[in-house]
Formats: C-alpha cells, structure tokens, sequence
C-alpha cells in the first residue's frame, strides 16, 4: 500500500513535467511503464538450517542515454510499485546532472534487522545470481541503497566476477576502496545535500554559521550530512533514526552520537537530549530540515507544522506532491531529491569511469569534480524555476523529464 502511494507520487510527478513541456501524450505513455521489471524468489538456507524465501526485484525503467544505473535496498517495505517509482526518479536525477545512465532499482522484501552477516551474503550473492544476465557494466551497474553498504557491493561484484570467470570491478559501484571504490562515494550523497544546502542559504541570505539542523535518518546519508553540517559550523539540533529521534537545542556532535548508536543500536537516550518522535522531528524549530530515511514523509497532513526555511531531500521521494505545493506556499525552500541526492549516482558514475580506464583519482580530484558538476546544475535547476515560476522541484523534473524525451526522440522507437 506504501509503495502505491509512492508510485502514485512519482506518476504524479512525471505527468505535472510532460504537461509543462507540453510533450507529445506518447512520450509520457512510454515513460510511465519501466522498461523491465524482474522478479525473482531469493531462497536461502539460515542459520539455523531452515530456508528462506524473499521477493527479489529489479527494475530497469528507461535506458534511452545509457546503461541503468540504481541501488539496491533491503526492506520490509519493498515492493514492485515501491520499486518501480525509485527507477523512475533515478532516470531524471541521471539526466539532470548529465551522467550517461538510464534509471533502474533494485530490491529485496526482508528485514535485515533480523538476519545474521552470513545470511544477508548469501541472500546477496543469490539474488545476483538470479538476475546476473541483466547487469553488467554496460547493461546495469547497481549501487548500495537503504540497508546495503559497500559490503553488499562486494558481495555482487565477487558473484557476478565468479560467475563471468574474471574479476568485473565496473559491475558495481559504492565498493570498498581497496577492490576498486571511488575515494569520497561513502560521503557523495551527503556532500551534494551540503553542496545544494550552501548554495540555497546564498540564495536565502541565510548564514550556515550557527544555522540549526534537524535530520530524519542516521545511515549513510543522515550521519554524513550531519558530519558535514556540523563541520561548516551548522548546529545539528535534532536527528532521529527509525526507532524515534532527539532533540537537542544546544548543538548534537554527530560523531558521539555514532557511538551511542553503535553502543545503543538507537539515538535515543543520548547526553542531554530529549527523546522525540519522528513526527516531532519534522516539525522542530530549525533552519534547514533534511530528510534522509524514507519516502513520503512530508504529506499533506504535516506539511503546514514544518517550521525549516530550507528543506533539502537526501532521501528519495520523502515529500509527497500535495506537500510540495502547501510548503512552496509557505515559502519554504525545497531541494528535490533528484537535485540534492544526485551527488551519490555522480560519484558512482565517476566510480564506474576509474574502473572502466583502470585508475583512481585523489579525493580532492572526485570533490572538486562533484562540487562543479552539482554547484552548475543547482543554478541550471534554479534559473529554470525563476523563468517558469516554478517550485524547484517542477523545474528539476521538467530538466531530468525533458532531456529524457530528447533522447528517446532522437533515437526513435525501433523497428
Ligand atoms: P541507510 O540504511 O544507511 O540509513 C537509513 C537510516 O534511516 C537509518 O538510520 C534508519 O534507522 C533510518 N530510518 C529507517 N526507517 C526510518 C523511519 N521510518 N523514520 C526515521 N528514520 C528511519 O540508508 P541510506 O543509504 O542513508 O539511505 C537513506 C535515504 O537516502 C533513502 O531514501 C535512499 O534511497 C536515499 N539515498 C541514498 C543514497 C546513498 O548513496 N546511500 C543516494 C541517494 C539517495
């Protein structure tokens, strides 16, 4: 039912684009069906000797520019529509900072919380095996997502070299460095949220120094984002993670806070902070807000107690249409995802490029190389908006949308 809603969401969004662009009504009946979906049953031995089985995913939505490029997540919540709408925003975000890459997703229905590392391999390595003849570095490069690291990464690129029969390191990317991981991907997706965050506060003349930050979600992206905020002298006032979150008005040190998560398994209970709820969280006192857990959020139903001048979307999908339109009312700035996630997917691709030509760059190099790519295409994604008097979000879609509808009119449809 979720996922529904998501895909209602990402629909939503895809018609609102076309309609602006005025694009021919085919254009939009082929891009609001993926171009593959695979399903597959993910059956594996536990532990304790009984067999597991789990809905494996991938969606390969469209490839018009390049090979599909997406994460793969493990959740409870995955499903075909879930999916399918993640591969849709892949396809724009790709588009929208210029990568050669078509949008895909991947997923597998489990909770990983309560599965051992052994088991989480082996489900791994089976649902590779079971989708193999789709990847591949110039069919499909996937990537870590909600509840997969660079270990998970290891463990696909290692069954899909073992099933190749030589080692294929540009099958993946968000692999640890030492089999062929980009130096800075650990902290890309956070370093484009700060990136799009400075640039928005210019905009706003609201100065970083001592600004406050809530954030929803304390993995990969949250933690990192808070790592950076806090670094350029931002306050981090609240974080939460999926068990409930903190409040703290005097300033939160995310690297403690890692501790206490990693000691509690939780950020609640940490030093001087009052426990809250998520849903406290998003309403908090603050300047910045960064959601960076789950999709749809920010719906209509708490889009009005949102106090952040600037919301800036790690996550994917956390802020649902009917949201959008009550906080552009309101005058709250909002990054889409598409804009402000998109570091993650532009240093995979960076990742994919030093595979593919066999080097590896300084981190200062991979930085430098994101801060320009992003830093353009926020104010590309800007002017569009001011011209069209548009929220960010429809001048981001309408930019991802539109080169997209490009690409698949230059190509033309074959036969
Ligand atoms: P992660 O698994 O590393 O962390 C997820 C965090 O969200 C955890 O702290 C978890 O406790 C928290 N969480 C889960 N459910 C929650 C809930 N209902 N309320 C509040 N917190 C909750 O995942 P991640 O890689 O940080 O991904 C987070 C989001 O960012 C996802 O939407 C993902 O699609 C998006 N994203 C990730 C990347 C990337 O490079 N990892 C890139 C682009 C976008």
């Amino acid at each position: 039912m979720a996922g529904h809603k998501v895909l209602t969401n990402a629909l939503d969004q895809l018609k609102l684009a076309s309609e602006k662009l005025g694009l021919d009504k085919s254009i939009y009946e082929i891009l609001k069906e993926p171009k593959r979906s695979i399903l597959v049953s993910v059956t594996i031995k536990n532990d304790d000797k009984t067999i597991g089985v789990f809905q494996g995913i991938r969606v390969q939505h469209w490839d018009v520019k390049g090979p599909f490029k997406g994460g793969i997540r493990f959740h409870p919540n995955v499903s075909l529509d879930e999916v399918t709408a993640l591969a849709m925003w892949m396809t724009w975000k790709c588009a929208i900072v210029n990568l050669p890459y078509g949008g895909a997703k991947g997923g597998i229905c489990c909770d990983p919380k309560k599965m051992s590392t052994t088991e989480l391999e082996r489900l791994t390595r089976r649902y590779t095996s079971l989708i193999v003849d789709y990847l591949g570095p110039h069919r499909d490069i996937p990537a870590p997502d909600l509840y997969t690291n660079e270990q998970t990464m290891a463990w696909i690129m290692d069954t899909y070299s073992q099933l190749k029969g030589y080692s294929v390191p540009e099958s993946v990317t968000g692999k640890p460095i030492e089999i062929g991981g980009s130096e800075g991907r650990k902290c890309a997706t956070a370093n484009s949220v700060a990136l799009c965050t400075r640039e928005a506060a210019k905009i706003l003349k609201l100065k970083l120094k001592n600004a406050t930050i809530a954030i929803q979600g304390f993995g990969n992206v949250g933690y990192n984002a808070a790592t950076v905020m806090h670094q350029i002298g931002c306050k981090i006032v609240a974080i939460s993670d999926s068990s409930g979150g903190i409040l703290c008005p005097n300033g939160i040190n995310p690297e403690r806070l890692y501790l206490h998560k990693v000691q509690t398994g939780s950020v609640q209970n940490f030093d001087n902070c009052t426990n809250i709820t998520n849903e406290d969280l998003l309403a908090s006192n603050c300047d910045i807000l960064i959601p960076a857990a789950m999709e749809n959020q920010i719906t209509e139903k708490n889009a009005d107690t949102i106090k952040a001048k600037i919301v800036s979307e790690g996550a994917n999908g956390p802020t649902a249409p009917k949201a959008d339109k009550i906080l552009f009312e309101k005058g709250v700035y909002l990054i889409p995802d598409i804009l402000a996630n998109s570091g993650g997917v532009t240093v995979s691709y960076f990742e994919w490029v030093q595979n593919l030509t066999r080097t590896h760059w300084r981190l200062e190099e991979v930085n430098s190389k994101l801060e320009t790519r992003i830093v353009e295409t926020f104010h590309e994604v800007e002017r569009l908006s001011k011209k069209e008097k548009s929220d960010m979000r429809t001048s981001a879609l309408m930019l991802g949308v539109g080169r997209v509808a490009n690409a698949i009119n230059t190509r033309g449809l074959w036969p």
